[in-house]
């Protein structure tokens, strides 16, 4: 354990089907950054393989809406109606503790919440798809979810579309392998281990 190790946080926002999920994952086999994933709560239900603990807590709504009441969470969203997703104040702690840096996979409005706590220690990066066609097309392929819940998140992008100013950095994943080295470079560079272009 590394006591008192204060790390870096990563934020990786985008609207769902942006491919922000393949990004943090790409940057977390990078073992030059020292990078662990934040496990969000969710009282959404497991999907396909997911597992307990390893991609989210999977909570009931009651538990979760206990932790709220709690104040045990850094932030939280309603992020679709009924479906709750946050970030436990010991998932940091618990990585920092490990002497690593945090990285999360969370939503628009949460990604600027852990901006503005953490204003010096966090990176936000807002990843942008190329079109919301595009966006409709990449989830219906992803077939996780059922057309209304497609639509529902689409129309949720249109409003987060918006709030990609408010971020530090903007990629665009229009080309994944170029967006994956765009990625690697905003680390390299917040990390200290490189220098980006315009420094
Ligand atoms: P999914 O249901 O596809 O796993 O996630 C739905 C949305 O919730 C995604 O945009 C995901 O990034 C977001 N999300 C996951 N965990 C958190 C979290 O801890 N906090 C917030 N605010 N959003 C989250």
């Amino acid at each position: 354990m590394t006591k008192d190790f204060k790390g870096k946080l990563f934020v990786f926002s985008a609207p769902s089907g942006s491919g922000k999920t393949t990004i943090v994952r790409h940057l977390l086999a990078k073992e030059r950054f020292n990078l662990a994933f934040s496990i969000s709560a969710t009282s959404r239900e497991a999907r396909g393989e997911e597992k307990d603990g390893i991609d989210y807590y999977f909570l009931s709504r009651d538990e979760f809406i206990q932790k709220i009441k709690n104040s045990e969470f850094l932030e939280w969203e309603e992020v679709y109606r009924d479906n709750f997703y946050g970030t436990l104040k010991t998932e940091v702690e618990r990585i920092w503790s490990q002497g690593k840096h945090v990285i999360f996979d969370i939503d628009v409005a949460g990604g600027l919440r852990i901006k503005k706590k953490f204003p010096e220690e966090t990176l936000a990066v807002f990843v942008k798809p190329p079109s919301i066609d595009e966006l409709k097309i990449r989830l219906k392929k992803r077939k996780t979810e059922s057309e209304d819940k497609i639509n529902m998140r689409i129309a949720k992008a249109s409003v987060e579309l918006a709030t990609a100013p408010q971020f530090d950095k903007i990629i665009k994943n229009y080309d994944l392998e170029v967006a994956l080295q765009e990625a690697e470079d905003l680390v390299d560079a917040f990390l200290g281990l490189k220098c980006t272009k315009e420094e």
